[in-house]
């Protein structure tokens, strides 16, 4: 049965890039070996991570000034890079869920953090709205689609300090004006490639600026300086990265990724709002992520949770049970998932409140 994969992360990747992945496992670009075996010196995987950084400037319009990396770690060594390399006395978030939570105890570390705006009074339903971000920051960090709770913020904001977002969950779902901010982070499993590389786009003149000794690794001009290849990077998945990245060009680029994100999103969205049986957990519209969308069953049917997952199931959808600290369901829409299988989900949806 075909699948429809709605995990969160690691999640969906397009058939072009697993395809060229299982083929590059066997024969990378004809060199008689398999990618898993090659130095990361040759001169073909040179050839893949340039390719791959030039097509992220591309994608994202980034302006002269700025480097892209393909770092380890993950998006949590991000929560404390950015603190060691940028924050002097005081830092600026909005706290918006788990990953933000997990962002500003790292920046404690390093200095005073000035928590601007929090939606955690409930439960992260919300994006907060009014706060002011203080002048004398030394940056401003918030992240920009909350996997965990379904909420997003899609317009790049007005800071009056330098701006840093952790865009784990929704880099390459719209045009970014790059040019606003000073730090762009990324693990690459929820809308790039397998588990095991993050893409950091850094601002060359951000660093340089703070005291206190920073480990070689966590230096971001240690990487900068060596053209992001300073030790072994995660070969597989910068080729994997490389895949997905020729198939957004491919595809438009990412004017024209949203625009598909956008339907698919309203498609689920208005399935929810006109049902008797599910309701969102994310009451504002304008918040609303178009990545993760997270509903639960109304309290009348709550103890039909457990049975439409099975239900859902039988029609061979995947990963859509919600995140426990949100219960209920979460369907995960990125930019590689078809419009086909939100039509599989909406039906799936019908049936089940039709039967019940
Ligand atoms: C998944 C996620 C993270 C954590 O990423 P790791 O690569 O597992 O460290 C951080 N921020 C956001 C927004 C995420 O979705």
């Amino acid at each position: 049965m075909k699948k429809h994969n709605f995990y969160a992360g690691p999640s969906i990747l397009s058939q072009y890039t697993i395809k060229n992945t299982a083929d590059a496992i066997i024969d990378f670009a004809g060199t008689g070996l398999s990618i898993l075996e090659v130095s990361h010196r040759s001169k073909e995987f040179v050839a893949v991570i340039e390719e791959a950084r030039k097509l992220v400037k591309e994608l994202l319009e980034i302006p002269q000034g700025y480097t892209v990396l393909f770092l380890g770690g993950g998006a949590s060594l991000q929560f404390c890079m950015v603190p060691f390399n940028i924050l002097k006395k005081k830092a600026a978030y909005l706290e918006t869920g788990t990953w933000a939570v997990n962002a500003i105890k790292e920046a404690k570390i390093f200095g005073e953090v000035d928590v601007v705006g929090s939606s955690k009074d409930e439960n992260f339903c919300y994006i907060p709205k009014g706060y002011t971000i203080p002048s004398d920051a030394d940056y401003f960090h918030y992240t920009s689609n909350n996997t965990i709770y379904g909420t997003e913020i899609r317009k790049d904001p007005d800071s009056p300090v330098p701006l840093v977002s952790d865009m784990s969950s929704d880099i390459f779902s719209r045009p970014v004006d790059v040019s606003k901010y000073d730090i762009i982070y990324a693990g690459a499993q929820k809308n790039l490639a397998p588990a095991g590389v993050t893409i950091v786009i850094v601002k060359d003149d951000i660093l340089g600026h703070v005291d206190r000794p920073i480990p070689t690794m966590l230096d971001y001009r240690t990487h900068i300086k060596k053209d992001t290849m300073f030790n072994t990077p995660p070969v597989l998945p910068v080729f994997s990265a490389l895949q997905t990245l020729r198939w957004y060009k491919e595809q438009g680029g990412v004017k024209e990724l949203e625009k598909h994100d956008l339907a698919k999103a309203s498609k689920l969205y208005d399935a929810i709002d006109s049902s008797r049986m599910f309701v969102g957990t994310v009451k504002n519209p304008e918040d609303r992520s178009i990545m993760n969308v997270c509903f639960v069953m109304k309290p009348e049917y709550a103890e039909l949770e457990k049975e439409f997952i099975d239900y859902a199931s039988t029609k061979g959808i995947v990963g859509i049970k919600g995140h426990r600290s949100v219960g209920g369901f979460r369907a995960s829409l990125y930019n590689a998932l078809p419009m086909e299988s939100v039509e599989v989900l909406v039906s799936a949806m019908k049936e089940f409140e039709a039967k019940h």
